[in-house]
Order: structure tokens, then sequence, then C-alpha cells
């Protein structure tokens, strides 16, 4: 009998069976409060009825009409109404399935536009697991080992982490943008350069927000070189940080942006998004795909989109976030293990460290084991998972942020 690969791990044991909103229910009835949201995908909450109405109502109309051979509806809505969300100038998209595909456009875009062959990533960042994307991934070796060679030119600049170099984030900054320089120096000459790539916050990497001044420093380096500045929004986008794309909460400003998972509630489609000056630099052919842009997944983006505006997700999600950070914080106030509470909107990470200070990853992953026993899933993160992180659907309610709060409380409690 077939198996699956046993190096595939499951951070629980929870066969799901069905999902309303941020609730989860598994094949005995169980029911959970899903805080992972399929690794913030769903961000209308499981199966929300306008989503699966407009899935059903394209799977009985077209599944599969493939986009370099037909053209269909589906793709060419959600093409025009994504112009109501992306940056001011990014007005041509490219689309295909998952993340790493959008970080592979994005590079081939980047490389074929500027000539040059270089990618500067920042040291943390997760980018992927294709073997390009596996390359500009830092956020853990894991995800990089054992396969090499990976991709050539590619540099790593530090990102400012101030709680992993353990220094005030202006410090953290200024230490980013000073090795920036000599990177570009000493490593990887700026006519050799063709992009930097960027998460607005670490996702993999362990819930870190980058900051206003970083990220200028990124921007005006890449101007003043003819840098192509890629923004990394898939983990960070459709409204999951309490702002549309996590890079608002900053003046982030991108010359291209990939986007991913909270797209579509669960189907697989993502995208890269440039002006179209900079997208018609891609060589003949260098972008399709068999799936690509699937119009059940458009028609699940469609819906998505009109979810998000008339629930006012984006607002919900700096609202719970607010509440759910509050009650995160009054449980680390009372536990020196949990020595940072951080990220924005919905998406927050609770770092644990051992008495000497060490990352504590043995700790956090007994208390995101000890949550799914008391029924809140969660996830880890960061390079020696030593981050608990809470990414609930953005139509999560007031009472399920109380109700996992009080479940965290518990687990705390428990384990520590
Ligand atoms: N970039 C970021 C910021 C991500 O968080 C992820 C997925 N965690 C990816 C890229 C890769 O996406 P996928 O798993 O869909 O390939």
């Amino acid at each position: 009998m077939a198996e699956l690969s046993p190096n595939l791990k499951q951070a629980t044991g929870v066969v799901a069976a069905r999902g309303q909103g941020a609730l989860l229910w598994d094949e005995d009835d169980r029911r959970y409060l899903d805080f992972t949201a399929g690794i913030g995908v769903t961000g209308t909450g499981h199966s929300h009825p306008k989503v699966v109405a407009a899935a059903q109502e394209q799977v009985a109309k077209i599944i599969h009409a493939q986009y370099t051979t037909v053209m269909h509806r589906p793709l060419l809505d959600l093409t025009e109404r994504l112009s109501e969300v992306l940056p001011s100038g990014l007005d041509s998209l490219f689309f295909a399935n998952s993340g790493s595909e959008a970080v592979e456009a994005a590079l081939r875009l980047v490389r074929q536009a500027t000539g040059r062959p270089n990618i500067i990533a920042f040291h943390g960042g997760f980018h992927g697991r294709t073997v390009a994307a596996a390359s500009l991934t830092t956020s853990g070796t894991r995800f990089r080992s054992g396969f090499a060679p990976l991709m050539a030119g590619v540099h790593i600049s530090p990102f400012p982490d101030p709680t992993h170099y353990g220094w005030s984030e202006a410090e953290a900054t200024t230490f980013a943008l000073n090795q920036l320089d000599y990177t570009l120096q000493t490593m990887s000459a700026p006519a050799d350069t063709a992009a930097f790539i960027v998460e607005p916050v670490l996702g993999e990497g362990g819930y870190v927000p980058g900051n206003a001044e970083f990220f200028a420093g990124l921007r005006e380096r890449a101007d003043r070189h003819g840098i192509l500045l890629i923004v990394d929004e898939i983990q960070t986008g459709w409204g999951r940080t309490g702002e549309f794309w996590g890079g608002d909460h900053f003046g982030l400003r991108p010359d291209v942006i990939t986007t991913a998972k909270g797209i579509a509630s669960g189907f697989p489609l993502s995208a890269i998004a440039a002006s179209e000056e900079l997208m018609s630099k891609a060589w003949a052919g260098s972008q399709g795909g068999t799936y690509g842009a699937n119009a059940v997944a458009c028609a699940a983006a469609l819906a998505t989109l009109d979810v998000i505006t008339s629930e006012n997700l984006v607002a919900n999600a700096r609202e719970r976030g607010a509440q759910l950070r509050g009650a995160l914080e009054r449980v680390a106030a009372d536990h020196s293990a949990i020595t940072d509470v951080r990220g924005l909107g919905l998406m927050l990470g609770n770092e644990f460290r051992d008495a000497d200070g060490r990352p504590d990853g043995a700790t956090a992953a007994r208390a995101q084991q000890a949550a799914a026993e008391r029924g809140l899933l969660l996830l880890t993160c960061g390079p020696w998972g030593q981050v608990v992180r809470f990414i609930p659907a953005l139509v999560v309610t007031e009472e399920q942020v109380t109700e996992a709060g009080q479940i965290w409380a518990e687990v705390v409690q428990a384990v520590l």
C-alpha cells in the first residue's frame, strides 16, 4: 500500500473534515480554533459562502482554459479588478500557481529586464522551495541543504532584526543599511545587481517586521543604482497585516510585487505585478505555464476581493490583531520565557528563549502541541522554530480571539 512520504511532517495530528470561518472540525467532529489558516491562506475563512458559490458556478462553466491557448473571463475580470488594490503604477500582471513560482517569475523578469545577474536577498527571508527561490531563502538551512548547488548570483545582506542582534531597531537598521552598502561595494557591484528581494515582515523567518527607515534606504539605493526592488507580499498581502499590503505600513514602493496565499481563499493562485514598461522587458515566451490562472481559482479570487471589501476585513485584521496582541502581551508579561511578542495585524509571533537567552524551539514546539490538544491550532516559525505564530483568518471574531487568548494563557502556564 502506498503511504505518504515519511518526510512530510504535520504540525498537528488533525485530519480536517470541514471548516467554517476561523473554525475547523476533524473527522471525529472535534472543533478547533484554526489560527493557522492554511499558513495564512484562507483570509476569508474556511469555505466562505461567497467564495464557495463563485467557485461552484465557475466549475460548472469551465474549469481549465489554458491561458496561453485560450483566454477566460475570470482572468480578464481579475486582472482589471486588481488595479483596485495594487500599488499605483503596478498595472501589468502575470499569474502562476504558487508563491515559489511567482518568485521565480519575478527573478526571470528582473534578470531579463536589467541584463544583470545578481540578486540581493535579506537574512532570515523565506521565498520558496523551488531551487531558485530556495537560493534566496535563509530562514533555515532545512530549506536549502542537501541539494546544492543552488542558483548562483545570490548575495545575502542583513535584515534589521533587533531581537536577533540584541540591538534597538535604529541600531539594527543602521547596521543593515551599512552592510548593504558594503555588499554592493565588495561582493555584488551595482552594475551586476538586478534586484533586491525583501519581505515587509519576515514570515517563516520569525515574524519580524521591517521598518520605514530600512525600506526607504533600500528604495533610495535601488533608485540610485538602477536596481529593481521586488517586494515579496506572499504572506503579508491581502489584508493579513491590517493594511492591504504589508509594505503599506512603511510607504514601501515596489518595482515588482509577488502575491499568492490570501489571493484566492485556498485555491492555488499567485501573481507578480510590475509596471507595463518593466513587464514588457520580459523575453518572449518566458512567461507561461499549464495551470497558471486557473479559471476556478480566478473566480475564487474575484469573490475573495469582494468579501475583503464588503466585510471590511482589512480593518477587522487591524482590530482583531490589536485585541490578540493585547492578549498575547498579557501572557508574555507573566512569563519571562516569552521574550518578544511582535508582528502586524493578524500576523503575530511569540518568541521563546531559554534562561541563557538562547532561542528555544523545544519549548515553542511543546506550546504549539499543547495548544492543539486544547483545540487551538497554531504553527511555529523562526530559524530555530522558536516563535509560535498566530495567523487566523481575517474573519476571526472578537469571541474567537478571546477564546484563543484564554487557551494560550493555559497552554503557556502548563508548558513553562
Ligand atoms: N514567499 C513567502 C514570503 C512565503 O511566506 C512563502 C510561503 N510560506 C513563499 C514565498 C512560497 O510560497 P509557496 O509555498 O506557495 O511556494
